[in-house]
């Protein structure tokens, strides 16, 4: 990597992986994003949801965004995407901190016209939110497609930064008559609600999402 990079972690260097499959499994674990960009020298950074194809990152949105179309007009583009795996509690206030899987990404949007493509689209963007609830559902139609903007975004630079293990306490505080460690954190769902109108048992994506038994 030349010196000076976008993409260069300066601090805890040690935590920091450049390598494609390292930001992809960062990039895999997840499906909600910050996108960052600035229009007329104006920071925007806009939760949205991703999903990732080879170093593509799929984002979709309204066609009446005017950030969406900011986006498309190809305007640098930062990607972030983060995952806290824990609390960590050191003996000093300083080195309270947290576990994590982060990745940060550079790059430009291009629009996806090809209606075929758009299609398939929407259906990784469902299937990155629940692996096989796609095929569970119905595909977009004509209207659904041409009100909706899909872009492309291509990776063209990323790291990824790790923290994970416990607190980095100061030897002179290790003594201290105080509890360090970590609380690990993780994702949980709890148990599906069916919508008013539906009176069917939860599809098998739901059941493999919650490990099996539903009421
Ligand atoms: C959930 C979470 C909470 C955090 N909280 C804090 C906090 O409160 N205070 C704090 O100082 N730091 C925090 N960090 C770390 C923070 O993201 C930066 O890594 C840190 O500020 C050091 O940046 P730097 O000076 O090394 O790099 P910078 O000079 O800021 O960035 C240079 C390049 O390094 C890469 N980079 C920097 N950070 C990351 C990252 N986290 N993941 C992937 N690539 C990265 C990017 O490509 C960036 O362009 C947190 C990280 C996460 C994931």
């Amino acid at each position: 990597m030349p010196a000076n990079s976008r993409h260069q972690v300066r601090r805890t260097k040690e935590r920091a992986q450049y390598e494609a499959a390292a930001v992809h499994a960062v990039l895999d674990a997840g499906f909600l994003a910050h996108v960052g960009f600035s229009v007329d020298g104006q920071p925007f950074v806009i939760p949205m949801l991703y999903a990732r194809e080879g170093n593509d990152l799929l984002l979709h949105g309204s066609i009446a965004s005017r950030l969406m179309r900011n986006l498309a007009e190809g305007v640098p583009a930062c990607i972030s995407v983060s995952h806290v795996d824990g609390l960590v509690l050191a003996r000093s206030h300083f080195h309270h901190s947290v576990n994590y899987r982060s990745v940060v990404c550079f790059g430009t949007a291009v629009t996806v016209d090809d209606p075929v493509q758009k299609a398939q689209a929407l259906a990784r963007f469902v299937d990155a939110i629940l692996p096989g609830r796609a095929a569970e559902s119905r595909e977009s139609d004509r209207n659904e497609l041409a009100a909706t903007l899909l872009l492309r975004f291509r990776i063209e630079d990323a790291s990824a930064k790790v923290r994970s293990g416990g607190p980095r306490d100061d030897p002179a505080d290790r003594g201290l008559p105080l509890w360090a460690g970590v609380v690990p954190q993780e994702v949980r769902f709890g148990a599906a609600i069916p919508a008013e109108d539906c009176d069917l048992p939860p599809p098998p994506s739901v059941q493999r999402l919650l490990g099996g038994a539903q009421p």
